[in-house]
């Protein structure tokens, strides 16, 4: 039997998120909700009118083009891409073909190296909508002429897991950039796969199957997993695959046949006759190099070395660039009270706020949809509490109680725990007062004590846990419960 291997390229697309379209000045909003709204006669393709490059679009992809180690071309220029399609007014999509505005790049990806072949700015297409009651297809050109990006990627990718991870990589790239919201239920970015197989050793690609309108990574990775297999059957049978473009259909999860490709297209590209050529100076490319912002990638590896964090939780504060700020903005501050007052190791009170945002914190804005730029808790009130955590003034369970009257009302987190009387009792006084109760109303306990139950006591500190409503600091409740009973003895 043949053993094979799947030879996978990517092509994906992403809306930038400017203000105005790429060609004209009619809004560029993804939210609008009433179609053919955001037009003008410039992006419906009006005779005599004139197209204007959007200056932003041309900064955000040559940045994403940066971020990725690519070439910025010095010289680029738009061209027209003809096709027919209702959703097209202009009869043409204004792209770019022989000079792209970057050239090769590369993304690395758990060891190994994703090489990008180009990234080009185009315009997006409207959007047609199927009224099925109705019987027809409406057409809704608000998103005509909005700026698109397509980033090309060799055959780099052996397996699904690679397109998921470097996918995911890619979208928190842009976003960090600034380029593209990339919202892929929204349709902001789009993911198509060619995958190919070949016996292992052979030198030739085999036949090419591409699928399209993917609308997750995960669901990029489980189309490669079907293709392979659906392939591998092919090819074993001794059939040919066929050259054909397939959907994902994610609730039988398998890909399915939309066209039989004939021939390749020719959309007689030829240079966008209304707009100049572009040269690009060393000095504009500087300016756009300087306002890349630190990326995923170094914030893992700073994040590792400096604030000693376990991997799983760093992927969470870096998936949102305004998240991991906010850790950072929480933690620097933490540092400087935990410095100031306590000689507790530094890293275990950065961890703790680590904690508060990766576990309750961001559960509780799962819960309310909001996002971390709406959070009433301030990166100072985040640190109080983790430094009370971690000087044990009050408990673990007193701080997710705080955390989440923190969360509704914004308030100091002290101020909190003097309302609820939630200071963690470490006072010995109390706490023996409070055991020497405890031990007197439970005789049976401590008889088992005596016999040699070693499990009373962990009873006998969890009535002093539920007496105190857990104030007590579970450690001296322990060691006061211990001595009492051996005294006793
Ligand atoms: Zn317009």
């Amino acid at each position: 039997m043949t053993t094979y291997e799947a030879i996978i390229g990517l092509e994906i697309h992403a809306e930038l998120n400017t203000k105005t379209k790429m060609f004209c000045f009619s809004a560029n909003d993804p939210d609008e909700k009433h179609p053919n709204i955001n037009i003008c006669p410039i992006c419906m393709g009006h005779p005599g009118t004139l197209p204007t490059i959007n200056r932003e679009a041309v900064k955000k992809v040559i940045s994403v083009g940066l971020a990725l180690n690519g070439a910025i071309a010095e010289y680029s220029q738009f061209d027209r891409k003809n096709y027919f399609y209702p959703d097209l007014p202009k009869g043409y999509q204004i792209s770019q073909y022989e000079h792209p505005f970057v050239k090769g790049g590369h993304l690395d990806i758990e060891g190994k190296r994703i090489r990008i072949t180009r990234i080009h700015l185009e315009e997006d297409t409207g959007r047609l909508i199927h009224d099925m009651a109705g019987g027809a297809t409406l057409v809704d050109f608000n998103r005509a002429g909005v700026p698109l990006m397509e980033l090309v990627t060799e055959p780099d990718f052996r397996t699904g897991e690679e397109v998921r991870v470097f996918g995911e990589e890619l979208q928190r790239i842009v976003r960090y950039v600034g380029a593209s919201n990339a919202d892929m239920e929204k349709g902001q970015m789009r993911v198509e796969v060619n995958i190919s197989l070949r016996p292992i050793g052979q030198e030739k690609f085999g036949t090419k199957v591409e699928v399209k309108n993917i609308n997750s990574f995960k669901y990029a990775a489980d189309a490669v997993a079907y293709e392979i297999t659906r392939q591998t059957a092919v090819l074993e049978r001794g059939e040919n695959v066929a050259q054909e473009t397939r959907g994902w259909n994610e609730h039988k999860q398998e890909t399915f046949s939309q066209r039989v490709k004939e021939d390749a297209h020719d959309y007689r590209y030829f240079p966008e006759p209304d707009l100049p050529p572009l040269r690009l100076t060393a000095e504009f490319i500087e300016e756009i190099r300087r306002g890349v912002p630190e990326l995923p990638a170094e914030k893992r590896a700073r994040f590792s070395a400096e604030y000693n964090l376990e991997l799983g939780m760093i992927e969470t504060l870096i998936r949102d660039r305004a998240l991991a700020d906010y850790f950072e903005a929480a933690a620097s501050e933490a540092l400087q009270h935990d410095t100031e007052t306590s000689e507790k190791p530094r890293a275990s009170v950065t961890k703790t706020v680590a904690a508060f945002i990766t576990g309750d914190l961001i559960r509780l804005l799962r819960e309310a949809s909001a996002p971390i730029s709406d959070i009433r808790i301030t990166p100072e009130n985040l640190a109080e509490l983790a430094v009370l955590a971690a000087e044990e003034k009050i408990s673990s369970t007193a701080a997710k109680q705080i955390l989440g009257e923190m969360f509704s009302s914004g308030d100091d987190p002290s101020d909190i725990a003097e309302r609820l009387g939630l200071w963690q009792m470490s006072g010995t006084a109390d706490l023996e007062s409070i055991a020497a109760r405890i031990i007197k109303e439970n005789p049976k306990a401590v008889e088992d004590y005596r016999r040699g139950k070693m499990a009373s006591v962990q009873f006998l500190v969890g009535q002093m846990m539920k007496q105190s409503r857990g104030t007590a600091n579970p450690k001296i409740a322990q060691e006061i419960i211990t001595r009492i009973l051996n005294q006793e003895l």
